[in-house]
């Protein structure tokens, strides 16, 4: 048995074919290498033998119909996408051109596949669409989301989230394909490109740098250690009801002002600044990003009534397991960011 996953040399997409690899199944990656697809990520598989890589953009419709004949996937994890908020403000076109239309060129070639198959692989073929909490928006000061939620996406990136949901959900509804949509919070774990807050933090930490915080860092995610994620897509694809949406959560509210403190106090103990001070004092409020969202949180009951779902990391484990990630793979880091210099974008400045 043969499982496509999109987006596999990224952030969480390398985090499950980690995990599959490991367990022994045939994992064919389907990945673009944008600037965030990194195939460092995918270095040292237990079973390499078991695992195709595949350069190919989502996009490129006869590519992606040549990959379905020639490894004819028993499932397909999808998560390739655009997936930095910042970036989607200055320069919103990629992601349509990804998230929406390479999505739409993906269900399009899963439909065609799952057509023409029959028995158990027919009633067993899954598509599941991997996609993010910030599609609902934002909620106030109470209330979490749950699979009753409205769509209300607030920046470019949401949209095109968004968008992508409504058209898996709607290949399920008008053409039966058995979809599955899983919505999650904010990710956080190993080989995350440091653009994004915590290792652009810890990165930021270690030379000394300012440690920019929107606003007044009062902005509430919900956070959730990367192989707990990777975990949870794996049991919603064994056991999730086709035509379902589940939202994934560890139940880890933060304001991000709480966890930059939270990470500087960890720096601080394993690798304490000359002269005693804290990484705290690096701290420095910037303007705040464009349509900032106040809160984000997730209500996963739906997911542990009906796959049994639990986290294995808390947030404190969590963390200090990652920051010491970072410390140890000096290497990744400086390949990874050598072409980016962790300069301020998205605030829209050009539009
Ligand atoms: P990432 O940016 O680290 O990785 C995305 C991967 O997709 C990269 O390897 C990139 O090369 C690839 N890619 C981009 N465009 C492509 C294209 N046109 N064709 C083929 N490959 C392409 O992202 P991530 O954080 O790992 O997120 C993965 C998925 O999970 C995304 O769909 C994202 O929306 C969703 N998600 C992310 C989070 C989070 O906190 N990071 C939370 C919830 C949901």
């Amino acid at each position: 048995m043969t499982v496509i996953v999109t987006g596999g040399a990224g952030f969480i997409g390398s985090a499950l074919v980690r995990r599959l690899n490991a367990q022994g199944q045939r994992v064919v990656t389907v990945d673009k290498l944008t600037y965030a697809g990194n195939p460092d990520n995918l270095a040292g598989l237990p079973h390499p033998d078991l695992h195709h890589f595949e350069q190919v953009d989502i996009c490129d419709r006869a590519a992606i119909r040549r990959i379905y004949s020639t490894y004819r996937p028993a499932a397909v994890y999808h998560l390739a996408a655009e997936s930095h908020v910042d970036r989607s403000i200055d320069s919103p076109a990629p992601f349509i051109e990804t998230n929406v239309n390479g999505t739409l060129v993906l269900l399009e070639a899963a439909l065609d596949h799952w057509r023409g198959l029959d028995g158990t692989a027919k009633t067993q073929f899954r598509h599941l669409q991997v996609s993010t909490d910030e599609v609902y928006g934002e909620l106030g000061a109470t209330g979490r989301f749950d699979e009753n939620s409205p769509y209300r996406p607030n920046s470019p990136y949401a949209a095109s989230k968004a968008a992508s949901d409504h058209l898996a959900r709607a290949f399920g509804r008008t053409y039966g394909l058995p979809i599955l949509v899983t919505n999650c919070g904010n990710n956080y774990g190993p080989h995350q490109f440091p653009e994004k807050l915590i290792p652009l933090t810890v990165l930021n930490a270690l030379e000394g740098r300012r440690l920019p915080v929107y606003g007044q860092g009062l902005q509430v995610r919900d956070w959730i250690h990367v192989e707990d994620h990777a975990a949870a897509l794996q049991l919603v694809m064994e056991k999730g009801r086709a035509g379902e949406t589940y939202l994934i959560g560890a139940r880890g509210e933060q304001r991000n002002i709480d966890l930059v403190n939270r990470l500087c106090a960890i720096l601080d103990t394993l690798v304490p600044r000359q002269g005693g001070a804290s990484y705290a004092e690096l701290i420095e409020f910037v303007t705040d990003r464009p349509g900032h969202d106040a809160r984000y949180a997730i209500d996963p009951a739906k997911a542990e009534r009906e796959l049994g779902w639990q986290p294995r990391y808390d947030l404190d484990t969590g963390l200090r397991a990652t920051v010491q990630w970072y410390l140890d793979n000096s290497v990744w880091c400086r390949r990874a960011t050598a072409a980016y210099d962790r300069s301020r974008i998205g605030l829209g400045a050009a539009r």
